[in-house]
């Protein structure tokens, strides 16, 4: 366990969960944190992993280092409290990406918001319905996800141009952290976010779970109903609950 070292006056803990960090904040904390993030105008790296892409980060160092390097690191999982309570390093509470976000947009200090990711259309329709809930947020552009490799430096001057506070990545992990990684240089005064399918929820395209579902932890089942093809990916949540008890088995064990 480890505390904050950037000099943020928020103080919070740093926990390691299978060998990668994620911040003990509540809710409330993260949103201050982001604000925070947003106000030194200095960029920032923003990621909310899911028990799926902390199970992948352990396989994969190219996505580990990203969340070693991450400013907010966030717990976007009941599996993932679930593992740090287990482990007897609990974490207040989940705090996933689309919660922050929308507890963010309905504060009175948003700054300037990119969307980019997505199928064509869906970040366009995504800002129609947000400016809808959040009249206040100013969402200065958007760009689709599907684009080439050499199609990103005009990408980036689009995104440069609209000089946003904060840019929104929703290309899927780990496709959107490694965008992040390579053009957080470019971009060194917006705070970059990886934000998964929000864009889909926003624009219609893709139901929440009830918030009862989402408290049993089955946030994922009900998205896995409406995307089968994600069957592959909720297949490593069984492996991921094994090596936790594991883990903590092995801790019982030389107590
Ligand atoms: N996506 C994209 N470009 C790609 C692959 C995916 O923009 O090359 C988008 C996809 O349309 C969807 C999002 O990335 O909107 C993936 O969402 P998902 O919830 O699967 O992300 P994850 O669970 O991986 O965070």
């Amino acid at each position: 366990m480890q505390f904050s070292s950037s000099p943020s006056p928020l103080l919070f803990q740093r926990i390691r969960l299978l060998n990668t960090p994620i911040d003990a904040l509540s809710l409330r904390e993260a949103v201050a944190r982001l604000q925070e993030l947003i106000a030194q105008s200095r960029g920032g790296l923003v990621c909310t992993p899911d028990t799926t892409a902390l199970w992948r980060a352990q396989k994969d160092p190219s996505l580990r280092a990203i969340y070693e390097e991450a400013d907010l690191i966030t717990p976007d999982g009941t599996g993932v409290v679930w593992a740090s309570r287990l482990l007897g390093m609990a974490l207040p509470e989940r705090v996933s990406g689309i919660d922050l976000l929308e507890r963010f947009f309905a504060g009175a200090h948003t700054g300037r918001v990119f969307l980019l990711g997505a199928a064509p259309g869906v970040a366009e329709r995504a800002a129609l319905k947000l400016w809808e809930r959040y009249p206040n947020l100013q969402i200065v552009g958007t760009h689709h996800g599907y684009f080439r490799p050499d199609e990103n430096e005009q990408i980036i001057s689009l995104i440069h141009q609209a000089q946003p506070d904060l840019v929104l990545v929703g290309l899927g992990v780990p496709r959107q952290e490694l965008w992040m990684r390579e053009n957080r240089e470019k971009l060194n005064r917006s705070v970059l976010m990886g934000v998964g399918g929000c864009f889909d929820v926003w624009a219609g395209r893709l139901m929440r779970a009830p918030l009862s579902w989402q408290r049993l932890g089955l946030e994922w089942l009900y998205r896995l109903v409406q995307e089968p093809k994600r069957l592959a990916r909720a297949l490593t949540i069984p492996l991921f609950v094994l090596e936790v008890w594991a883990l903590k088995l092995t801790h019982l064990w030389w107590r």
